[in-house]
């Protein structure tokens, strides 16, 4: 863990109102730890209104030392229902497409923009997104993944800030937070609309070269 995280971390304390910690030096800051206590911190979250249809929190899930962190959207209903991200059909096809290109879901870490579900699968509204980003920034800083890849478009539009199709979004890799960072297709897309799994493969072979050679 860098300077910056340990710096952020105490700063997350000092806002928690813990004035005074004791540093045993011969303790390492274990990121899975801290990764854990923060969703125990959050998972009662209300400061959007998705709370109110929320039956399980989704905060993230995967290897907190991951060197590829895959973003999309927001929880579904299997999702909210187990408490986990990608578990339905859409994370089944998400398993498969990483184990064609030999990673498994135990090496990655998984997490959305939103944490609770968006009743009846709608985009997350502006405030939402907005109330929740704080999270996946603070996941971001501490798993220090060195690439990232976003899936869906509106994962797309709210980090990286650039209003285009998806399509348009493919066809680069981008900059975000000093992180080379990929957009495809979402799995649940991918599952409406099979015969784009030729593109998205051609991203996901892209997305292997770079993640080999780091
Ligand atoms: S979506 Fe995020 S900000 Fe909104 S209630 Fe859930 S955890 Fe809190």
């Amino acid at each position: 863990m860098n300077n910056d995280t340990i710096k952020q971390y105490l700063e997350y304390l000092k806002l928690s109102g813990i004035q005074d910690i004791f540093i045993n030096p011969k303790k390492q800051i274990n990121k899975a730890e801290l990764l854990q206590e923060l969703e125990k911190k959050y998972c009662n979250c209300k400061k959007c209104e998705l709370h109110t249809g929320r039956h399980k929190f989704v905060y993230g899930n995967g290897n907190a030392d991951a060197r590829l962190m895959i973003i999309g959207e927001g929880p579904g209903a299997e999702e909210n229902r187990l408490g986990k991200v990608f578990v339905g059909r859409s994370g089944q096809l998400l398993t498969k497409m990483l184990n064609a290109i030999n990673l498994s879901r135990e090496e990655i870490y998984i997490s959305n923009i939103v944490k609770c579900r968006p009743p009846g699968n709608r985009n997350p509204l502006p405030e939402e997104k907005k109330a929740c980003l704080p999270y996946l920034d603070e996941q971001i800083s501490i798993i220090q993944p060195e690439l990232i890849l976003l899936v869906g478009k509106v994962a797309a539009v709210t980090l990286l800030e650039i209003d285009q199709t998806l399509k348009a979004f493919r066809e680069r890799t981008y900059t975000f937070r000093g992180i080379k960072t990929y957009v495809s297709y979402h799995p649940s897309a991918l599952l409406r609309n099979p015969h784009w799994k030729k593109f998205a493969w051609i991203d996901l072979q892209k997305l292997q070269k770079d993640y080999l050679a780091l």
